[in-house]
C-alpha cells in the first residue's frame, strides 16, 4: 500500500477546493474529514433538513475534541468555516474534486453524476463512495469516463483509516494520482484496487454478513453471534456492525452483490436484513435496527 501510494503521490496536484454530494452518514463524515485536515470542502445535499444533519455531525465531532482539549474554539471555528453546506452547484466550477456519496442506487447515482459533471471545470476529478456498484458501470454516460473512479471511504470516516481508490476501465493514472494524494492529505491510507462488485473489502464483508444471516435462519440469537465475535476479537459483532453502516445501505449493496456474484451471493429467502429493511428499521441512523438506541 505505502509503495502504490508513494508512486502515485509523485505526479499528482493537491486538491485546493474538494466537494461532496450527499451529507448523510458518510458525506457528513467526509467533509469534517476534508475540513479537519485543511482542505475546504462544499457539501451539497438536495434538502436543507439533510445539510443540518451533516453540520451537526461535523460539529458534534469537533465538539468531542475540544471536550478532550485537543483543539481549541478558536480551531474548531476555522474547521466549521471550511464546511460550506449548499443546495446548488454554483460553486462546483472551482472544484477539484468531488467525492458523490448519495443514496447506493445505480439510477440515482448516474443521475446525480451526470449532473455534477456538467458544472465542473475540465481537469476536475469526479470520484463515487460506493459501496459495491461498479465503477466502470457508473462510468458508462460520462463524458469524462478517464477523470472518473471510486474512492470508498469507511464508516465512521474519521476513525477508519482505510480508502480503496478503485480503477474504472477507463480511469487515467492522473485520477487516480489526484485522488490518492486527496486521500493522504486526509490522513488516510489509500489503496489502489481493480472494479468489481464490492471492490475488495466487501467482497470480503458481504459473504460474511451472508453467514451470519444464514446463522440466524438456524435459530442463532444475534446477541449471542455479536458477544461471541467480540471475544473473537473484533470491535463489534456483525448485527452492531449492520446497524452502524445503515440497513437502507446494506440491504442495497446486498442487491449489487447478489447480481454481481449470482452463484455465491444470491438468495430467494428472506434474510434479517430484507425483514429489517421492509419494518424500516434503519440501525442507528433512525434509531433502531437489530438494536435500539435511544
Ligand atoms: P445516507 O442515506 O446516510 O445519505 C445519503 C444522502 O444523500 C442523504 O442525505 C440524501 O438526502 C442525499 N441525496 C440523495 N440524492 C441526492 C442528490 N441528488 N444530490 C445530493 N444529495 C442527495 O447514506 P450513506 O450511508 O451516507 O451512504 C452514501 C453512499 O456511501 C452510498 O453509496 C453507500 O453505499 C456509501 N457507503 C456507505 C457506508 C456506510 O457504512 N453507511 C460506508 C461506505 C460507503
Amino acid at each position: 500500500v505505502k509503495r502504490v501510494s508513494k508512486k502515485y503521490g509523485k505526479i499528482a496536484e493537491p486538491v485546493k477546493l474538494a466537494a461532496v454530494l450527499g451529507a448523510g452518514i458518510m458525506g457528513g463524515g467526509v467533509a469534517y474529514q476534508s475540513a479537519s485536515r485543511g482542505t475546504p470542502i462544499l457539501m451539497k445535499d438536495i434538502n436543507e433538513a439533510a445539510l443540518d444533519l451533516g453540520m451537526n455531525e461535523a460539529t458534534k465531532l469537533l465538539g468531542g475534541q475540544l471536550k478532550r482539549k485537543r483543539i481549541d474554539a478558536i480551531k474548531m471555528a476555522q474547521v466549521v468555516s471550511k464546511i460550506t453546506p449548499t443546495l446548488s452547484y454554483g460553486d462546483f466550477g472551482r472544484v477539484d474534486l468531488v467525492v458523490e456519496a448519495v443514496v447506493e442506487n445505480v439510477n440515482v447515482k448516474k443521475a446525480v453524476l451526470a449532473e455534477v459533471e456538467a458544472s465542473l471545470q475540465e481537469g476536475a476529478v469526479l470520484a463515487s463512495n460506493t459501496s459495491t456498484i461498479s465503477i466502470t458501470e457508473l462510468a458508462k454516460d460520462l463524458k469524462r469516463p478517464e477523470q472518473f473512479c471510486g474512492m470508498h471511504f469507511f464508516n465512521p470516516v474519521h476513525r477508519m483509516p482505510l480508502v480503496e481508490v478503485i480503477r474504472g476501465e477507463k480511469t487515467s493514472e492522473e485520477t487516480i494520482a489526484t485522488t490518492v494524494s486527496y486521500a493522504k492529505a486526509m490522513g488516510k491510507t489509500p489503496v489502489v484496487v481493480n472494479d468489481c462488485p464490492g471492490f475488495l473489502v466487501n467482497r470480503v464483508l458481504f459473504p460474511y454478513f451472508g453467514g451470519f444471516s444464514g446463522l440466524l435462519q438456524s435459530g442463532a440469537d444475534y446477541l449471542q453471534v455479536d458477544k461471541v465475535m467480540e471475544r473473537f476479537g473484533w470491535p463489534m459483532g456483525p448485527a452492531y456492525l449492520l446497524d452502524v453502516v445503515g440497513i437502507d445501505t446494506a440491504f442495497k449493496a446486498d442487491a449489487v452483490m447478489a447480481e454481481g456474484f449470482p452463484d455465491r451471493m444470491a438468495h430467494t429467502d428472506e434474510n434479517a436484513i430484507d425483514r429489517l429493511y421492509k419494518l424500516e428499521r434503519f440501525g442507528q441512523k433512525n434509531d433502531k435496527g437489530f438494536y435500539r438506541y435511544e
